[in-house]
């Protein structure tokens, strides 16, 4: 193979696995730019983009600019997905995928929570536009019973994890109180948060206390629902309290919640990934599109792992099981505590970035406007992560944005409809996000031939 040969085929690798930050200006014209927070999108007007950030349309001045028609179109800032799994760095097409799957629907920022070394330099590598995907901040490997099994180990865990540069710490179930709290010391001694899961033994008293950062999936909500006179009250819950269906008692969700606002604690429902397994039609998740992205043995091995987590329960349980967490996700908004948008991806029916606007629509299923279930993957992520310059459209801004074709704020699931999604100021449109989305199908299923 001649050096030139070499050397197209590294040229054109780079181009499909990096995104050049800043390569020229870009102006969307005649767009309604939607703002979370108010509620509302602007009369249409000009966003123009350069070196990766938001600028003043005057910016681009005399400059070679791309402009993209957003006439009839809104702009949404790119979407945050709170509780992804990067696959590891050595299952390189794998981790390609995920990220192009999440990039490709407009999630132009993850939380990655279950992390490895390698995470550490793909981090950088997305940061700096050298590669494909979303922004992202990850957490280090599980804490759990098993890697942190008494409070020396979980102390040389924490302080390993925070000396390794990892943004917070994941909490996994099997965690004793005393490991807990041994856990958490060191960790707020070095600064570094912790996230995730509420163990048993720990409980969610003990979760909100300590000011554990988020707290995911509603984990420990369930076990402090049930009347402290049940008969049901300690008993194991099963998954994520399903066990415990009918014992839930939701007028105790007020009081919950404004503890859980006043502990400065947010949530991370993840109700996509419950209502999956508690309640939804299985042939209708497996008939999903974006199952054209997942190999058939995988969701065979889904439908079975469903199939396992429904047979103890009834249906009237398990439908009220669901009921319940979304009045606990209504009341946790109403409340003011903190929702953040994440649905766990790759995960059980949960396709990387699909998964993420069925979430959005669980979370308007709830009782949340279109605008406040947009805040949870928007602007709330940002304020979370203490990053003023993020899921905002603002002059200052950085330029992570999805263009869509119909309004969101009119009906959620309109976040869809993705004409092209700008990240850190490079525009993806819809010809090359469909060549990418091909591509990863084609890999999931290369038996299918023709057009779909
Ligand atoms: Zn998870």
């Amino acid at each position: 193979m001649s050096a030139h040969c070499i050397r197209s085929i590294l040229l054109g690798l780079l181009l499909v696995t990096s995104l050049a930050h800043g390569q020229g200006a870009v102006r969307i014209d005649d767009v309604r730019v939607v703002d979370p927070d108010a509620g509302s999108a602007s009369w249409p007007r000009s966003i123009a983009v350069l070196d990766g950030w938001i600028v003043d349309p005057d910016a681009l001045d005399g400059r070679d600019v791309r402009v993209i028609d957003g006439s009839g179109r809104w702009l949404i800032p790119g979407l945050y997905e709170m509780h992804a799994h990067v696959p590891p760095v050595a299952d390189a097409e794998r981790l390609d995928d995920v990220l192009t799957l999440f990039l490709a629907h407009g999630v132009t920022g993850i939380r990655g929570m279950l992390g490895e070394r390698g995470h550490l330099e793909l981090r950088a590598e997305l940061a700096a536009g050298q590669r494909f995907g979303p922004y992202l901040v990850t957490s280090g490997p599980s804490l759990n019973g098993t890697s942190a099994p008494d409070p020396t180990a979980a102390r040389r865990i924490v302080r390993t994890q925070a000396e390794a540069g990892y943004d917070l710490l994941k909490l996994h179930p099997g965690l004793m109180p005393s490991t807990f709290a041994a856990l958490t010391e060191a960790a707020d001694g070095l600064g570094i948060p912790y996230a995730g899961h509420v163990s048993i033994g720990v409980g969610l008293d003990r979760a909100l206390a300590a000011g554990q950062s988020t707290i995911d999936h509603l984990d420990g909500y369930a076990q402090a629902l049930v009347p402290d006179d049940h008969p049901a009250r300690g008993r194991p819950p099963g998954f994520f309290g399903m066990a415990l269906a009918e014992a839930l008692d939701a007028g105790r969700i007020p009081a919950l919640a404004d503890r859980t606002r006043a502990a400065g604690v947010w949530n991370v429902p993840t109700q996509t990934l419950i209502e999956n397994i508690a309640i939804a039609d299985l042939d209708a998740l497996a008939a999903r599109p974006a199952m054209r992205y997942v190999d058939d043995e995988t969701v065979t091995g889904w439908r079975e792992r469903i199939t396992g987590l429904r047979q103890p329960h009834s249906a009237t349980a398990l439908e009220r099981f669901v009921d319940v967490r979304r009045a606990l996700i209504r009341g946790l908004h109403t409340a003011g505590a903190g929702l953040l948008l994440g649905a766990d991806a790759p995960q059980i029916f949960n396709v990387p970035g699909d998964s993420t606007h069925h979430e959005l629509e669980l979370l308007v299923a709830a009782g949340l406007s279109p605008a406040e279930a947009l805040a949870t993957g928007t602007v709330n992520p940002a304020r979370f992560l203490g990053q003023p310059a993020r899921g905002c459209l603002r002059a200052g801004c950085v330029a992570d944005a999805v263009l869509l074709d119909a309004d969101p704020l009119a009906d959620i699931s309109n976040v869809r409809r993705i004409r092209g999604v700008l990240r850190a100021g490079s525009w993806l449109d819809r010809a090359d996000l469909d060549a990418r989305l091909d591509a990863v199908a084609a890999r999931a299923r290369p038996a299918a031939t023709g057009p779909d």
